[in-house]
């Protein structure tokens, strides 16, 4: 069990400081507010519902799954949902952090049919960062609970498995976003990247204690938020003739690796710096689009076939994950987290609007006005459409 504040400027700049999750040797320690949090230890923090910042399964490390959490965001549609298939046919599971413009809700009713599993990343995706840093709860709470009764309502699904956030453009609120989520019974947040913990990697952890990792895009959580689960975006390191670069997401980091082989290397080498170590869940955060490139979609599902022959290798929902963290076990024993069955979708609807000029396929009977934040159930016009 570790616990300790680091002083987030010295990492910023040290770059080339292999950082170690344990405790600061260094005398001249600067002491921050953080330090004088109570301290996250086995006897006020107790699994299934509280892990401390920088705890790890009590289970020896050979006899840990690694776990693949790949996760997918934005809307489902037609145009992505080919290179879903071909990678859920070698027996993978993903989650998807789903918005709602252009977003299939027969396509992301089959995926949760097939497994997978449905996490919210807001109704609009609102492209000005300022709003979704500055917002207060009441559009938060519009945002991310009017999505998750989207998805209940035209696709069908159990709202008790939407358990997943991740805001847009990795930007939240700070303790407005996390107390917004953590009121409405969210499970756990995938929001917060860190390159302070990322080697070795840091495993999820609540936030009973408070958060625990570096800051990356201000502003970050000061609160405490018991039972929610905090899934780190783990940075990936991208080494090329140009340098050292650092991304949040698989698809962030350049030069973007053109052909197969380079793609699969990329992979490997980030991979395995969980699985060489403590084995923390590597995560496979991206969209869709990186993949359209048959070079790198072929490296990609290349380092997936390498990687699954492994015997201890599984891959997992972020929903899996943490039931596995509740509850942890030899990776033998792993079992997937079994999701309620979602209403059927027999008849899928083409819901066709003029203003906003927009179309939307539905489960059911399509919404009178195009469904949007404020009026997520589609009874009164949309206002603040962006193109309204
Ligand atoms: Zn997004």
């Amino acid at each position: 069990m570790y616990h300790f504040r680091t002083v987030i400027g010295l990492l910023f700049f040290c770059c080339i400081f292999k950082y170690t999750v344990s405790a600061p040797q260094h005398d001249d320690y600067v002491y921050s507010d953080e330090d004088l949090k109570p301290t996250c230890d086995d006897s006020n923090c107790k699994l299934p519902n509280c892990s401390c910042f920088g705890a790890q399964p009590n289970v020896p490390i050979n006899e840990r799954p690694q776990f693949l959490m790949l996760t997918f965001d934005d809307a489902i549609t037609v145009a992505n949902i080919d290179t879903y298939k071909k990678i859920a046919a070698k027996g993978v599971r993903m989650t998807f952090f789903v918005c709602h413009e252009y977003n299939d809700y027969s396509l992301t009713q089959k995926l949760y049919s097939d497994g997978h599993e449905i996490a919210i990343h807001s109704i609009s995706h609102e492209s000005n960062t300022d709003l979704w840093r500055d917002g207060d709860e009441t559009r938060w709470k519009q945002e991310m609970v009017g999505m998750r009764a989207m998805l209940t309502t035209f696709g069908g699904l159990p709202q008790a498995e939407l358990v997943g956030h991740r805001g847009p453009f990795l930007q939240t609120a700070g303790d407005t976003t996390f107390s917004v989520i953590h009121k409405e019974k969210f499970l756990y947040d995938s929001t917060m990247p860190s390159r302070s913990y990322m080697d070795p990697p840091i495993w999820p952890y609540t936030l009973d204690h408070g958060y625990g990792q570096d800051c990356q895009i201000e502003p970050c959580p000061n609160g405490n938020f018991p039972g929610l689960w905090e899934i780190p975006m783990l940075q990936y390191h991208r080494s090329s003739r140009e340098g050292d670069f650092y991304c949040s997401m698989l698809d962030a980091c350049t030069p973007y690796p053109i052909t197969a082989a380079d793609t699969k290397d990329f992979l490997m080498k980030n991979f395995l710096r969980h699985y060489k170590s403590n084995k923390a869940p590597f995560p496979m955060f991206l969209h869709e689009a990186w993949l359209r490139d048959n070079a790198r979609l072929e490296g990609f599902l290349q380092f997936l076939d390498e990687v699954l022959k492994y015997q201890d290798v599984r891959t997992a929902t972020i929903r899996d994950v943490v039931e596995y963290m509740r509850n942890p076990t030899p990776y033998r024993l792993f079992t997937p987290y079994q999701q309620s069955s979602p209403k059927p979708c027999n008849k899928v609807e083409t819901c066709s609007y003029k203003e906003p000029l927009r179309f939307m396929k539905s489960c059911v009977k399509c919404p009178k006005y195009y469904p949007w934040v404020g009026t997520p159930m589609g009874k009164i016009p949309p206002k603040n459409f962006p193109n309204n």
